[in-house]
């Protein structure tokens, strides 16, 4: 059995995100949309991460990490419009000063599918206005962490963002609106470019240079009935509005997506400086006929006896292969890649080692085949509020009792850290 050696300095550790673990977000609107009973239970306490993150760094730490992912929660920061709450940025500057100390490099997200209540109650990101506020929120959290963090992940999955938020409507506002949700798009791209510009003008000279990317979904989109045209159609609208349309956007300055629109956002082009991907797993579409909506929906997989042959816990596809491609693909961006969420749940904890260890062998196949990868973040360091679905999917290296708030290392993790310390990786017989 042959091993793959990553590159010397090779970012390893995993990711968080604010309202999934911090707990007690009170002024952000998944919250409100908690307490309104749209999902299954609400994130109350979470894993209370905003009191005990030093903690979970130390364990992160000891598993060999040397790379932590982790968001600022924005409604903490402007809990209403035009008010700075200090404390919160201050908690925010300790958090990246315990990464630091324990040697965690810290990679660090903006928005994660989160928005501050006040904004909301005016539009939220369907109101134009919405990327001076970004960018007015972006400049106070960068003033004070600039000469501590190096990477900055602008926005989560801007599209899984519009996916869920305004075209599937599971979660804030709600919304099922195609129209609302290209609009929503556009104001996406536009806060990140605003805040790739603020990142790079508060450089300072004695610093490297910061690196700045949104985290990207990348799906393999495939249709549900591949002997049916529409199903086809579909998957690749979808993959040029999920992945095309975003990269364009963001390297060219030209957002596009044939039938839909097509924009100029000259301020967007040249704004990565390394590309964040999320990879979880392929997506089977089929076509639906709709006036308001995007004309897809994901099928069931157990359409698919022949094309799925291995499922997460939640009913996920598993796919390796999928993601060796998607990196091989991304090759052609010429950017730098760095795996900013990959993960699953699975009930049984072997089969998530299992699933890790699949995917980083995709993953040294593809910098084998020249894709430039320079870090991988698992999703997630703990188990935490998996957002519609709530607590019941655990995601997690370490596992989070929630009645007690006590942390169990599972042997994934375990075995995780044996890749993490010995920047190794036993690469399957082909
Ligand atoms: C999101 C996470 C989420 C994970 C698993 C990603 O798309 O960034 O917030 O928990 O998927 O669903």
């Amino acid at each position: 059995m042959s091993t793959f050696q990553f590159p010397e300095g090779f970012l390893w550790g995993a990711a968080t995100a604010a309202h999934q673990v911090e707990g007690n977000n009170t002024h952000s609107d998944w919250w409100a949309w908690e307490q309104a009973g749209r999902v299954k239970e609400p994130s109350g306490l979470a894993c209370d991460h905003h009191r005990r993150f030093a903690e979970d760094f130390d364990l992160a730490a000891s598993l060999g990490h040397t790379t932590h992912r982790c968001s600022i929660e924005w409604s903490r920061i402007e809990p209403a419009e035009g008010q700075w709450n200090d404390e919160a940025l201050a908690h925010y500057v300790d958090v990246v000063r315990a990464l630091r100390e324990r040697h965690l490099e810290p990679i660090i997200t903006l928005h994660h599918f989160t928005t501050p209540q006040w904004l909301v109650a005016k539009g939220g990101w369907t109101n134009p206005h919405v990327v001076d506020a970004f960018a007015r929120y972006v400049q106070r959290v960068v003033e004070a962490l600039a000469d501590q963090v190096r990477y900055w992940i602008t926005i989560n999955e801007p599209m899984v963002y519009v996916r869920m938020h305004y075209i599937q409507g599971l979660g804030p506002p709600g919304a099922r609106d195609f129209k609302q949700a290209i609009q929503v798009i556009e104001h996406l791209l536009r806060a990140h470019a605003v805040s790739y510009r603020i990142v790079h003008e508060k450089r300072r000279a004695d610093q490297p240079a910061p690196a700045v990317s949104i985290a990207q979904y990348i799906p393999v989109f495939r249709p549900c009935r591949r002997w049916w045209p529409p199903d086809r159609w579909v998957a690749s609208l979808s993959d040029r509005l999920f992945t095309g349309a975003v990269l364009d956007a963001l390297t060219e300055g030209r957002w596009s997506v044939p039938g839909v629109a097509t924009w100029k956002i000259p301020e967007a082009r040249k704004t990565l400086d390394f590309l964040g991907v999320n990879f979880y797993g392929r997506q089977f579409l089929r076509a639906i006929l709709t006036l308001r909506n995007w004309p897809a929906e994901s099928c069931d997989l157990g359409h698919h006896p022949c094309e799925v042959t291995e499922r997460t816990s939640m009913g996920w596809d598993v796919h390796p292969d999928s993601f060796f491609q998607a990196l091989v693909r991304l090759r052609a961006t010429g950017l730098p890649i760095l795996v900013t969420e990959n993960g699953t749940y699975m009930r049984d904890d072997a089969r998530r080692w299992s699933f890790i260890e699949r995917h980083l062998q995709a993953m040294a196949n593809a910098m084998q085949e020249g894709a430039p990868v320079i870090g991988y973040c698992y999703w997630s360091l703990l188990d935490n509020f998996e957002w519609a679905e709530g607590f019941g999917p655990r995601f997690g290296l370490i596992e989070v009792d929630y009645a007690t708030q006590e942390r169990r290392v599972r042997e994934s993790a375990r075995r995780y850290a044996e890749a993490c310390r010995t920047n190794r990786i036993a690469l399957s017989p082909s």
